[in-house]
């Protein structure tokens, strides 16, 4: 489980998060920090993709990742939300605009070890 509290995934998480409240005010009239309904279950949702992503601290932006785990459903709202939000990043949170495009929207996505079954280790040579 990724720990979204601290480092790069803290920074990610918050972008995300910013992303989903922008769009939530914007589109269905939510207030401060309050979500919509299905904009606070695709939060979750969201939250929860972050905290077991295979990547960790080396994660591409989801937009280049080369697992997509996201269900269709959620994966278009996650689409949705980066286009209606992400001109508005530039103007309501610079700082996390700037690294979301510069930085993380330049991280190549890393190749993914396979994992091996436990039972295959001991059947090893
Ligand atoms: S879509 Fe890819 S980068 Fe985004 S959380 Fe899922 S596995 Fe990680
Ligand atoms: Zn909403």
């Amino acid at each position: 489980m990724n720990d979204l509290e601290r480092g790069r995934l803290r920074r990610e998480w918050r972008t995300l998060e910013a992303m989903i409240v922008l769009y939530c005010h914007g589109q269905h009239g939510g207030r401060r920090r309050a979500l919509c309904p299905s904009c606070s279950e695709f939060r979750d949702y969201a939250r929860v993709r972050l905290e077991r992503c295979p990547f960790g601290e080396a994660k591409p932006t989801c937009a280049h990742c080369t697992v997509h785990c996201y269900r269709p459903e959620p994966r278009e709202l996650a689409r949705a939300i980066m286009r209606w939000a992400g001109p508005k990043m530039l103007l309501r949170h610079p700082y996390l605009a700037a690294m979301h495009l510069l930085v993380d929207g330049r991280r190549p996505a890393p190749v993914l070890r396979k994992r091996t079954a436990p039972g295959n280790a001991a059947s090893a040579p």
